[in-house]
């Protein structure tokens, strides 16, 4: 799986535009690069995992997640665990929100290495 440079930029800053809550966005995209991303709005506080899949237009392939922590952890909590079940790859930002402040995880939470493409 592949991403655009341009999208996790985007997600970096929306999470720094979100900070000191969490943002919450679900993946899309065509042939194995993820280029999209769809806001999730969510109650502060509310568990991730009952977002509403409603939200999702019909017959977009969701890829995976995305998420921000506001603290330097970019490890998933098992709350989070539980929202990988859509998806493939999941991403955590974290605080600082810098360039690199980001990882990837497959749906058992074991990092992944996600290609960044231009
Ligand atoms: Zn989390």
């Amino acid at each position: 799986m592949k991403i655009r440079r341009e999208l996790i930029e985007a997600l970096i800053e929306a999470a720094k535009e979100t900070h000191p809550h969490e943002f919450f966005a679900l993946l899309t995209g065509k042939r194995g690069v993820i280029e999209e991303f769809i806001f999730i709005p969510f109650e502060s506080g509310e568990n991730f995992a009952s977002f509403n899949l409603d939200l999702v237009p019909l017959g977009m392939k969701i890829y995976g997640t995305a998420h921000s922590h506001p603290s330097s952890n970019p490890y998933p909590s098992s709350e989070d665990l539980r929202t990988f079940t859509h998806g493939k790859v999941h991403i955590i930002i974290h605080y600082p929100y810098c360039k690199n402040c980001w990882k990837a995880y497959d749906s058992r939470g074991n990092e992944v290495v996600l290609e960044v493409v231009d």
